[in-house]
């Protein structure tokens, strides 16, 4: 139900990164930690998630979902990790309501996996919020995603947190893994550029049509499933929102860590 009385709850876009920087002592993980005691308590989180991109439409809907090590070749640290958060049927069902005409599946499969815990155990290192996901369906236009996401703005006023996390930019074949301090090249700068304008100016629709954007675009997003989630974001932004970026910074030359929050302000605080 709405209620008028209670605030908008943030959006947030995570730039997760390689699942290493969620065990280390480095910047990122630290500003993950900021932020989360920035952000307030929601009642339940829906990540949207770059490693759940499969053909299908579907939202777990489990009461406990497991915590899924779905990566290779990582140190056993990283295999230990478990995030115990609860699910959230009822918000699962509800959120297959609201995407309707699409037919978003219950799920009992799935669960979290490392794009949702690597940040959430930053954020919410108690693990006591349910979270729910959603699956990006791989054969749905950028355009799609964007009207998906549209269709989540209620849960906002609900106390429900929306987290998208991917890379903006996420050139694995370029990434340098011994050099976490390498320059970025032109075109990863640029596309990042590009985001940050049009998010800033509330001309969050144009990043639907990314595609369009030539060299740095196909550079820097080579596969949609890391930028996709940013998408979610842009579809929620309201002339409410205040867009901040929390966290900066290229990791390994063309791995963008931006995070954007978009920060809703109280009425008195938005010009007229
Ligand atoms: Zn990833």
């Amino acid at each position: 139900m709405k209620n008028p009385d209670r605030p908008l709850m943030p959006v947030v876009f995570i730039g997760h990164g390689n699942p290493m920087l969620t065990i280390g002592n480095n910047r990122y993980a630290r500003s993950w930690e900021e932020l989360g005691r920035k952000l307030p308590q929601p009642k339940a989180i829906l990540v949207i998630s770059a490693h759940w991109y499969i053909p299908e439409m579907r939202v777990t809907a489990m009461q406990t979902p497991r915590t899924i090590h779905d990566f290779y070749g990582f140190p056993d640290a990283l295999f230990q990790i478990e995030y115990p958060a609860a699910g959230n049927p009822e918000l699962a069902e509800q959120v297959a309501d609201l995407l309707l005409p699409d037919k978003f599946a219950a799920d009992y499969q799935w669960g979290l996996d490392h794009g949702a815990w690597a940040v959430l155990r930053h954020l919410y290192p108690h693990a006591q919020i349910p979270v729910i996901q959603v699956s990006l369906d791989l054969r749905k236009a950028p355009e799609e995603h964007y009207r998906i996401g549209q269709k989540l703005a209620s849960l906002r006023e609900e106390g429900v947190l929306i987290i998208g996390s991917g890379n903006i930019v996420h050139n694995l074949p370029s990434f340098d893994w011994r050099e976490q301090q390498k320059e970025p090249p032109s075109w990863a700068v640029d596309f990042e550029a590009w985001n940050r304008e049009n998010l800033l100016s509330g001309k969050t629709e144009e990043l639907a049509g990314y595609l369009s954007r030539g060299e740095m675009a196909n550079l820097s997003a080579p596969s949609p499933d890391h930028y996709l989630p940013l998408l979610y974001l842009a579809a929620l932004k309201t002339p409410q929102d205040e867009v901040n970026f929390p966290v900066e910074g290229f990791d390994g030359g063309t791995m963008s860590m931006l995070s954007v929050l978009l920060n809703p302000q109280t009425t008195s605080e938005v010009p007229a």
